[in-house]
């Protein structure tokens, strides 16, 4: 339970530290987005969420909207891309507000869903005089997807507040809401999300690092960096660290992740006896997430070893200067494997 705790809180810490960091960024073409696994549906999904999903600046005008108080903002327009929750029982009286295009007297009808997926419903409002059907959708459709913008938006925001599909299954249950789409589709547009984010980030990052450049005015950058684990107490599987730009405004600059363990290898151990052919297909075959053999503790200092060995090939610059928190082994490994000369204290 506890480390299930941890999980969560780390997963939020990366999560959110990442993802407000990459949305400073100014938005540019998704022309060049490619996935590997569904690239159409990554690049429609990249072009519609970075259009239609809130940007840094719209969250900031949101809260700054939202920190008003409510008598004086009775006048304040809608964002017509926003969502509004209203009560069925009120859209039913709205209704009942408005003359009936067909028979031309009040509108006296039944509200039935005529299909819903997740928080997505299509729903009709049938005049019990005309008999004719008007339908709408409660969100549009992702372009060249069968996806629901307000479906999308669900999974990311799961995702951001560490609660995922369970956690959200409660939070709309509380509220009355529609539940969100089942798990299975759930996990399979997660795959997707992730090819998505992970291509949002790089070209972030890279966006980035040409703006910290430019502040600096050179390819010899400070950075600062840090490390974070999935579990607490030096025993996690799984670890990361994060290098920032040391502007007034820092931004990721690049992110790497330690793994002491696979999912797929420990998976495919079930059949390693009764199926060994099929075992060693899968072994071989995989894409092994398994990329650490130390000790977690040591994780931060090699996940940024590893990110300024790779500052030329990847950014064409150095990491001149390197600000950390009170992580010693951090500083002595720069030290002593220092890929270029620095001042890495
Ligand atoms: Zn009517
Ligand atoms: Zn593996």
């Amino acid at each position: 339970m506890g480390n299930k705790k941890n999980v969560k809180r780390c997963t939020r810490r990366f999560s959110s530290r990442q993802l407000t960091r990459q949305r400073q960024l100014p938005a540019k073409s998704s022309s060049s987005v490619t996935s590997k696994i569904d690239a159409r549906a990554a690049i429609t999904t990249a072009s519609s969420v970075r259009q239609s999903l809130p940007s840094k600046e719209k969250i900031e005008k949101n809260k700054k909207i939202n920190d008003v108080p409510n008598r004086t903002r009775s006048d304040e327009n809608l964002p017509m891309d926003g969502y509004t929750i209203i009560q069925n029982q009120i859209l039913h009286s709205l209704m009942r507000q408005t003359k009936c295009q067909g028979c031309g007297n009040v509108w006296n009808g039944a509200m039935t869903t005529k299909k819903r997926e997740g928080l997505f419903l299509m729903l009709c409002f049938e005049c019990a005089a005309w008999k004719k059907v008007i339908t709408i959708e409660t969100s549009p459709q992702i372009v060249s997807t069968d996806r629901r913008d307000v479906n999308v938006r669900a999974q990311l925001a799961g995702h951001l507040c560490g609660i995922r599909h369970a956690g959200l299954f409660k939070l709309l249950g509380v509220l009355n809401l529609p539940s969100p789409v089942q798990d299975e589709t759930y996990s399979r547009w997660d795959k997707q999300l992730l090819e998505f984010v992970k291509s949002t980030s790089e070209k972030s990052m890279a966006r980035a690092v040409e703006d910290a450049v430019a502040t600096a005015n050179t390819t010899d950058l400070i950075v600062s960096g840090d490390g974070f684990w999935q579990t607490r107490g030096f025993q996690s599987s799984h670890g990361a660290a994060a290098l920032l730009s040391c502007t007034t405004a820092p931004l990721v600059l690049d992110i790497e992740t330690c793994s002491k363990t696979c999912n797929v290898c420990m998976g495919a151990l079930s059949i390693k006896k009764s199926d060994p052919a099929k075992y060693n297909g899968i072994i071989k075959s995989h894409r092994c997430e398994k990329n650490f053999d130390k000790s977690s503790g040591t994780m931060e200092a090699a996940a940024v070893l590893n990110m300024f060995k790779r500052s030329v090939s990847k950014y064409g610059v150095y990491y001149t200067k390197y600000v950390g928190d009170s992580d010693s082994k951090t500083r002595n490994i720069l030290t002593k494997n220092a890929p270029y000369t620095g001042n890495f204290s």
